[in-house]
């Protein structure tokens, strides 16, 4: 019943009980000294009655005579009304008593407790119910030798008595009381208001609701207190509202991420995860509806899972010791995943699951380009050791066949050198692309300068060239690469599309940014199911054909990389009527 109190309530009667045993105990010790007082004052009355009976008895010789009926006469003349008188010889025969008319009847009172006390103290007093009257006496007896003189009254000292007479005394103490409640009562609400104040502060703030932080408390120490929570509350907000800012930019951060990532508990209950991370489950497990919980069912996991279930089991981890992980990756559907777990202090752990399809392809692709690099360079080496070694073990030699050999040795060297030379171009345009300088250059300069370096060829084979091209066409490009794109383009269409045939430059199509180029002849083509190939590096349709050729089967390649490095496009078709087409894109002139 007291717990649904308010603390002002419960203090105020703590203190008024105190308050209140104070008070009663002052009432009972006055109430006793009182009583001793008043004991005090009747034993000295009743004293002064026993002294002046014994004076009466002895100056009237009343012993000698046995005549103690005379002290009737006294006793009635006593100032004290209602006392009774008795006289008890040393046997403790009664001899005279004022209340008794038949003395004789009376029995012995040697052993009466005054009797007895006043024998060996200067007197004994008594208190009892008389057997006489049947009321309270107060009885007093002193002893004189020969006999005792014993006074008695009607006892009644009693409380009412005594309230009657401290009627000053209680008032003052009810006084006391009234004053001492309402200033309890004052003190009481002073010091629960910031209590008080702190229980509404934390009612509100559990309801969610508004607190103004501004209101300030009493300036006790309780008040101070209720001022540094309502701080540290004010300073939690603060924290809490910068945390979900953090928080937002960190979801918005896992939502842009390529990455599948998510966050458990240590009970392995998802915390936060993002839509790829469902995406990979979804991939990995073959099946369209999972939960990121349903990460610890799939079988491909399980190495990630148990090494889950054995880190979570050691004790909790020291904040610095290195964060344990592990690392796995899978093969699924054609596609490559890495699969990272981090296990945090408190045992909840990260998954991160990253698609390195790409990378492993790149990869895959690398290590076929450095063996189909060391194949391509093994071939001209070969032969150029073979011309050399034969003139070296054939001394004999005639000039001519020497300087044969010599000579095709030099063409194939020429050829690993152009092999070497599109492999930097290749290699620089992927690795450094960003590093190639980039200035306005005039497109119709760059394809003169081709056609001069051609001219022999062409004309050798009886080739025509048809420009459509307006002067000065400008372009925002590394002049080195665009060269090279005109000269590869422009060296296949003379290589593999046939005598007497057109080769067609044009611009087809410019809008704000780029200018849509078109190189085509009318040669024999390239098979349709080859056409989707032809820019991988070293793929040749008929290999031997164009290693005669003098062909790299990097060619188109590089062409492909240039005009993507300039942002372009390229896209090749077979024509209708004959020969083949290249379409592709060049920024202007900014
Ligand atoms: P290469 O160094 O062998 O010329 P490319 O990458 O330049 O390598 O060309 C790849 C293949 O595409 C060539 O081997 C050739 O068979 C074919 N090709 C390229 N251009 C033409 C064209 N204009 N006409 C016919 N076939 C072509």
């Amino acid at each position: 019943m007291f717990e649904k109190f308010s603390f002002r309530r419960r203090l105020f009667v703590y203190i008024f009980l105190v308050f209140l045993v104070f008070t009663l105990i002052i009432i009972v010790f006055q109430f006793s000294r009182e009583k001793k007082y008043r004991v005090h004052q009747l034993d000295n009355t009743l004293k002064n009655i026993t002294q002046t009976i014994q004076n009466f008895i002895s100056y009237n010789n009343l012993s000698g005579k046995n005549n103690y009926i005379l002290i009737d006469s006294l006793s009635r003349i006593l100032p004290q009304p209602d006392i009774r008188i008795t006289v008890v010889n040393s046997h403790g025969s009664v001899l005279y008593d004022n209340f008794v008319d038949d003395i004789t009847l009376m029995e012995n009172h040697f052993y009466r407790p005054e009797i007895q006390e006043s024998l060996y103290k200067e007197f004994g007093t008594s208190i009892r119910e008389s057997a006489t009257t049947g009321e309270k006496y107060y009885y007093y007896s002193r002893y004189f030798g020969e006999y005792f003189i014993r006074a008695a009254v009607v006892y009644n000292i009693e409380v009412q008595n005594y309230l009657r007479a401290e009627y000053v005394f209680l008032m003052f103490i009810i006084a006391i009381f009234l004053l001492i409640w309402i200033v309890l009562d004052f003190i009481t609400r002073k010091l629960a208001e910031s209590i008080t104040r702190l229980k509404d502060f934390v009612i509100t703030v559990r309801r969610d609701e508004d607190f103004d932080t501004n209101q300030s408390f009493p300036e006790d120490e309780l008040g101070v207190i209720g001022n540094e929570i309502i701080q540290i509350y004010d300073n939690l907000i603060k924290t809490k509202d910068s945390l979900a800012l953090e928080k937002g930019k960190l979801f918005n951060h896992l939502y842009v991420l390529n990455e599948g990532v998510a966050f458990f508990s240590k009970e392995k209950i998802k915390i936060l995860t993002n839509n790829h991370f469902i995406q990979y489950l979804n991939i990995i497990s073959n099946k369209l509806s999972v939960s990121a919980e349903d990460f610890f069912t799939i079988p491909e996991f399980d190495p990630i899972t148990d090494f889950i279930t054995k880190s979570t089991k050691e004790k909790t981890l020291d904040l610095f010791e290195n964060l344990p992980s592990k690392e796995i990756s899978i093969n699924k559907s054609g596609k490559y995943f890495k699969i990272q777990c981090i296990i945090f202090n408190d045992h909840s752990f990260e998954i991160i699951i990253t698609n390195i399809t790409k990378l492993e392809k790149n990869r895959l692709i690398k290590q076929q380009m450095t063996s189909n690099i060391s194949h391509e360079l093994k071939t001209p080496i070969t032969s150029i050791k073979g011309y050399l070694e034969t003139i070296i073990n054939d001394p004999d030699m005639d000039t001519e066949q020497q300087r044969r050999f010599i000579e095709r040795a030099d063409v194939q060297a020429n050829r690993l050198t152009d092999l070497i030379n599109d492999i930097v171009i290749l290699n620089k345009i992927e690795e450094t692309g960003d590093f190639f300088a980039f200035s306005d250059v005039n497109v119709n300069e760059i394809i003169d300068d081709v056609l001069d370096d051609y001219q022999n060829m062409l004309s050798e084979k009886n080739m025509k060239i048809e420009l459509q091209l307006d002067d000065d066409i400008l372009i925002y490009a590394n002049r080195s690469l665009v060269l090279s794109v005109f000269r590869n383009l422009m060296e296949n269409s003379i290589n593999y599309a046939g005598n007497d045939c057109k080769i067609k430059i044009q611009i087809y199509r410019e809008d704000e940014s780029f200018y849509y180029f078109s190189l085509s002849d009318n040669g024999i083509g390239i098979p349709d199911d080859h056409l989707s190939r032809i820019f991988e590096r070293f793929y040749r349709i008929g290999s031997d054909r164009s290693r005669k050729l003098g062909g790299t089967g990097l060619g188109l390649a590089i062409v492909k990389n240039a005009i993507l490095l300039h942002k372009g496009e390229i896209s090749v078709k077979n024509r209708a009527e004959g020969g083949i087409e290249f379409l592709f894109s060049l920024p202007k002139k900014q």
